[in-house]
């Protein structure tokens, strides 16, 4: 049977001193409606959220998912989560998963019910869609103007550009963009012409030796799974680097790849019409890599 699972969490300050969260969880059908028509993640996307992969029962790199949950949080103003009590949720949400397969926790954080007291909050777990066709027959791509500047995220932090929120849409119109111009997948640029992301996962590029990916400005979110990868990288003695990729250079890579939690790594096959070679081989191993258990 598909794993499908939902735990409401009545969020506790992130000073709370208590060990033990199990009063502050309540089992849900995941099935049954659950939010409040007040709620302000569905009548305005204000909130934040996470996604975690799971492979094998192991949840991948949790820590850095509390952590740019909690960073999240401060670009919105939201409460500090308890690292702690959100630690133990994902743990209930995996005691009721599968041992072996790929799955998905998310978190969520919302603003709450409109003129409640207190935010909302919500784990729920799925078994993960096959994302093996991405991975080995890869992805086509267009580039598409995300209509700010590069200097738009430190004259006009209210854009949230850096947090993980709810407010997906526009990051969903992109993929409908790239399937109207007959790709997969978008690589967001600024109007200045620099490389940014995904709508849902951060771009690596290989020039010759060296891996590169966009510097995390605040024009970004910066990806898990990129930084766990250029962990990896870096301990096999490769060359990792964070810079400026002015977008005329896409194309001249001699490997792409979009990286997220749940899909890993997707090696890009053409941009913009133009086609890239796959490095089948270190592909495979990346996604090796991104399926052994991480923390
Ligand atoms: N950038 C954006 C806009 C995303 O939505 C995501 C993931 O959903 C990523 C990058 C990749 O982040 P991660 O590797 O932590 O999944």
């Amino acid at each position: 049977m598909a794993w499908r699972y939902a735990l409401m969490i009545d969020p506790a300050a992130s000073d709370d001193p208590r060990t033990d969260f199990s009063e502050t969880f309540t089992v849900i059908d995941p099935a049954t409606p659950a939010l409040s028509v007040g709620e302000l993640s569905t009548q305005r996307g204000d909130g934040i959220f996470e996604s975690i992969g799971v492979v094998d029962g192991h949840p991948q790199e949790v820590e850095p998912h509390l952590a740019r949950l909690a960073h999240s949080a401060q670009l919105c103003d939201l409460p500090a989560p308890h690292a702690e009590q959100w630690r133990q949720a994902i743990a209930r949400a995996l005691a009721e998963g599968p041992a072996e397969g790929e799955g998905v926790i998310k978190l969520i954080l919302s603003r709450g019910v409109e003129h409640g007291p207190a935010p909302t909050a919500w784990v729920t777990a799925a078994q993960a869609a096959d994302n093996t066709a991405a991975r080995t027959r890869g992805i086509r791509v267009v580039t598409l103007d995300r209509g700010y500047d590069s200097g738009a995220p430190a004259r006009a932090p209210w854009l949230l550009l850096g947090a993980k929120t709810l407010s997906y849409a526009v990051n969903m119109a992109a993929i409908r963009e790239a399937k109207r111009r007959g790709a997969d997948d978008a690589i967001f640029v600024s109007s200045d012409g620099v490389v940014l992301e995904a709508p849902t996962a951060s771009v690596v590029l290989r020039f010759g030796d060296r891996f590169v990916t966009p510097e995390p400005t605040g024009a970004i979110l910066q990806g898990t799974t990129q930084v766990s990868l250029f962990d990896h990288l870096r301990a096999e003695g490769r060359d990792v680097a964070y810079e400026a990729i002015p977008a005329a250079d896409l194309v001249k890579a001699d490997a792409v790849w979009l990286l997220s939690s749940v899909r890993l790594a997707a090696p890009v096959t053409a941009i913009d019409g133009a086609e890239i070679v796959v490095d089948a081989a270190l592909t495979a191993s990346f996604n090796d890599y991104l399926l052994s258990p991480r923390d």
